[in-house]
């Protein structure tokens, strides 16, 4: 088995109890288990939106004879049980990092492509009627601690300055007025780029759109060996195989590391968590003046993550935990559940509905990574979205699409930010000890400031 978390994380065969899952998904097992011995062009391992969009484009724009497989229900991962921010940047680098790697205008066209996943992203969902709960306008970062408010304003200062996405400064006052009140909120940045939505509803609409433009799409076939044989490469499951020319590896946080030794230690998959409360009157909103329905992340370095649901529950979503188990998970839940408290008083006792959890992917470069193999070109792959994917998943298939179809014209033109196969982590087998280091040093660092 090479992935790095807890058996409890890879629990294929269930859906995990998300809000999403609950509400949003009445027929889970809608796509065939892969069966028999089959042969197509192009294989996409992984039913998450990277997977769907490279087939949806592959299919669609390019009448691609392809297959996907998908080891849970299509939708099984973080795609179908993530907040439903459609925001940016898709990096955990500065600006100034950005510029000092690439170059101002190789950062100016990742910017642009970013913003290109969020448009791309509303394009589909409308070509393709998919009614996914759409809400707020943009996205709203919020300052958490009164000496973070100026860090804030500079990178909205910068958005708009280098890549021309539209930003405003609201003030604590003003902020409390249109946006919320709470105990970690000091002024907030409004970009204009971006929305929210039910992950999972449009999941479900765009898989059918691949579906219905001749994508084949496979739920419960888990690529358990694949082998390379005259050139072709043929894909194991449980109840079948796929032999195919080329294959794209869409499995981000959940890619297993001893399929394909070129995938070996790349990832750092880093678990982030969910809480969803009950239903809530207006009564009990206007208590924290909660008005808006867009998106909003604190500047917290493990930030929260919170949302006004259109039907008058909170999301709130935090990183943490480094184990994976059920028994982690439990305690997780009841420390969301303590820090949404704090952070919104007046709500300390409301019931917590839902709780659940899934991986983001960080690369070694803080970037996303995006391409083919230099040892094997007929090996494609994209991960490594630094938990802003939603955009830049739909944005990578595509572009994966075109990679396959048109490498020879030059028209592909992926930004150099997120080119190519990410370097290796050092010492991979200690990835999971890294992690626990930079939680507690960022812990460390917020208990600092509040001394
Ligand atoms: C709790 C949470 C909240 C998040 N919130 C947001 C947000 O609000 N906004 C945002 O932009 N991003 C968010 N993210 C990140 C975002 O969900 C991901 O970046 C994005 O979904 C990645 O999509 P993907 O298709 O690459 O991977 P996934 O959706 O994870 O799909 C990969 C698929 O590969 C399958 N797979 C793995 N191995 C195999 C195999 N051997 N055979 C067959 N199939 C296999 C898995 O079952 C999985 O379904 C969040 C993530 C989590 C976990």
């Amino acid at each position: 088995m090479g992935r790095i978390y807890h058996k409890d994380i890879y629990d294929f065969d269930n859906p995990v109890k998300s809000y999403w899952e609950e509400t949003s998904h009445p027929n889970q097992d809608n796509y065939p288990k892969l069966n028999g011995d089959q042969k197509c062009d192009v294989v996409v391992i992984g039913g998450g939106f990277t997977g769907i969009s490279t087939a949806y484009h592959l299919a669609k724009k390019y009448g691609s004879d392809v297959h996907l497989l998908e080891a849970g229900h299509v939708g099984w991962a973080s795609s179908g049980r993530n907040a439903g921010f459609v925001c940016l940047p898709s990096t955990k680098l500065s600006n100034k990092q950005l510029f000092k790697k690439y170059g101002i205008e190789e950062t100016k066209k990742f910017f642009q492509a970013q913003v290109e996943g969020i448009h791309l992203l509303e394009s589909i969902m409308q070509e393709n009627n998919i009614d996914c709960e759409k809400a707020g306008r943009g996205n709203y970062d919020v300052a958490h601690h009164p000496d973070s408010a100026d860090g804030l304003k500079v990178w909205g200062e910068e958005l708009q300055k280098y890549f021309n996405i539209k930003t405003s400064w609201f003030p604590k006052e003003e902020f409390d007025q249109i946006g919320h009140k709470s105990t970690e909120q000091f002024g907030a940045i409004h970009m204009d780029e971006g929305f929210a939505m039910n992950p999972l509803k449009f999941l479900m609409g765009f898989a059918n759109a691949a579906h219905l433009a001749g994508a084949k799409l496979h739920g419960h076939s888990n690529v358990i060996k694949w082998e390379k044989n005259d050139g072709r490469h043929k894909l194991i499951t449980k109840d079948g195989s796929i032999t195919a020319n080329k294959v794209v590896v869409a499995t981000n946080g959940y890619t297993d590391e001893s399929l394909h030794k070129s995938f070996s230690g790349r990832m750092m998959p880093v678990l982030s968590n969910i809480i969803v409360t009950r239903e809530m009157t207006e009564d009990e909103f206007e208590l924290q003046n909660f008005k808006t329905l867009t998106p909003i992340c604190n500047s917290r370095e493990l930030l929260f993550y919170y949302r006004r649901m259109p039907n008058n529950r909170m999301l709130f979503g935090a990183r943490g935990d480094t184990y994976g188990d059920n028994e982690s998970a439990a305690k997780m839940r009841s420390w969301m559940t303590k820090r949404f408290g704090q952070v919104f008083p007046e709500w300390n006792s409301v019931d917590i509905s839902h709780y659940w959890r899934g991986t983001v992917v960080m690369t070694r470069d803080f970037t996303p990574s995006v391409g083919n193999l230099e040892k094997d070109p007929s090996v494609y792959f994209s991960f490594g979205y630094h938990a802003n994917g939603n955009n830049s998943t739909v944005y990578c298939g595509k572009k994966l699409a075109e990679l396959i179809c048109e490498s020879n014209s030059g028209n592909v033109n992926i930004p150099a930010v997120m080119s190519g196969l990410a370097p290796k982590i050092p010492f991979p087998f200690l990835r999971l000890w890294y992690l626990r280091f930079m939680l507690w040093y960022y812990n460390l660092s917020e208990i600092r400031r509040e001394l």
